[in-house]
């Protein structure tokens, strides 16, 4: 037998025996970013209305929602129930405020929003999104040219037409255009932001024809920020100002990223900030003593995983809540609990 059908063996016996016997909870703490429909989602960032709802009936059946805050001084102080888990979202997009919220509310489960507060009460939203709608949406041409830092980048979409809006394609997979997507991403991520801007204006007038809508969603107001913490079941921690990838600023402007963003957050709420997620999950030993220098108490990573006393408290591990329904995220809670610790 050779090694790769020895892996699906042993991984189909291990799923039938956690079917008959189920690994024992462990604490979690989940990321979600948007609750919505959407059928453009590259990043599979957005779980539906539908399946959030499953999703929190599976919590209150299975697990012991607490809020974050709770989580953290639970698990430190050895007295958190092992089936306990804590709801993150990360971002601040108005859908956490108009579909999540009431749902939060109705199955009485708790949440911490993750607030990049330079994007607060400005229009737009993020490259990340325009750039995968871009190149997903626009026919475009079949390869073009970027400048980046003064050298030009070739990138080539092949023949495949794009994506409808209503998310449905001729081509199955569109694998050239999500990986140039992917190649663009990991080109521009860590430029400073004018920088990336200027890469972004180069690809609009490359692409757009008028056919996109360049974000999904936006970000929260000030008054709907303060709307979503007002009845105190959901909580904000920061998330940054500009949601850049802080190993690669500098020792300055890392700082100022840090504190200004829980700064913004804390006269928003007009309360103590104490948590902290690293946007995309990146950080390095100078970014967490950054973290922990500004006074936040915790912050989460995207380093997958189930929480333990050992867990570094500014690198907590977080589960990816994907588009699931009920039963397939019931198993995926499973799973993600016998994975272990990190
Ligand atoms: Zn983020």
């Amino acid at each position: 037998m050779s090694i790769r059908s020895r892996l699906r063996v042993r991984t189909r016996l291990r799923s039938i025996a956690h079917r008959i016997w189920p690994p024992e909870p462990k604490p979690l703490i989940l990321t979600y970013h948007r609750i919505a429909d959407d059928p453009v989602d590259h990043w599979e960032l957005a779980v539906s209305p539908a399946h959030f709802e499953e999703q929190l009936d599976v919590l209150r059946r299975t697990r012991h929602p607490l809020p974050l805050a709770d989580f953290v001084r639970g698990l430190m102080a050895g007295s958190l129930p092992p089936n306990a888990v804590a709801l993150t979202f990360d971002d601040g997009y108005i859908d956490n405020l108009l579909v999540a919220k009431p749902r939060l509310a109705a199955a009485d489960v708790p949440a911490t929003v993750f607030l990049t507060t330079g994007f607060v009460d400005r229009s737009g939203g993020f490259w990340w999104d325009e750039l995968a709608r871009l190149i997903l949406l626009e026919k475009g041409p079949r390869s073009f040219d970027l400048m980046v830092r003064g050298e030009s980048v070739h990138f080539d979409v092949g023949t495949e037409p794009p994506m409808r809006a209503d998310g449905t394609s001729k081509s199955a997979m569109l694998t050239r255009r999500k990986a140039t997507i992917g190649s663009i991403w990991r080109t521009i991520r860590c430029l400073g932001d004018e920088e990336r801007e200027l890469i972004m204006a180069q690809l609009r007038s490359t692409f757009a024809n008028g056919n996109y809508r360049a974000w999904p969603d936006r970000i929260m107001t000030s008054a709907e920020v303060r709307a979503l913490v007002a009845d105190g079941l959901v909580t904000i921690g920061a998330h940054t100002v500009n949601h850049p990838t802080l190993s690669a600023l500098d020792t300055v402007a890392c700082h100022h990223e840090i504190i200004k963003s829980k700064l913004a957050c804390e006269a928003l709420t007009a309360a103590p900030v104490e948590s902290f997620a690293y946007p995309y999950g990146d950080f390095d030993a100078k970014v967490r003593d950054a973290v922990k220098a500004a006074g936040f108490v915790f912050a989460c990573s995207v380093r997958p995983g189930s929480a333990c006393a050992k867990s570094d408290l500014f690198a907590l591990p977080r589960i990816h809540a994907h588009n699931l329904g009920g039963d397939a995220f019931e198993q995926a809670l499973r799973s993600a609990s016998a994975a272990g610790e990190a």
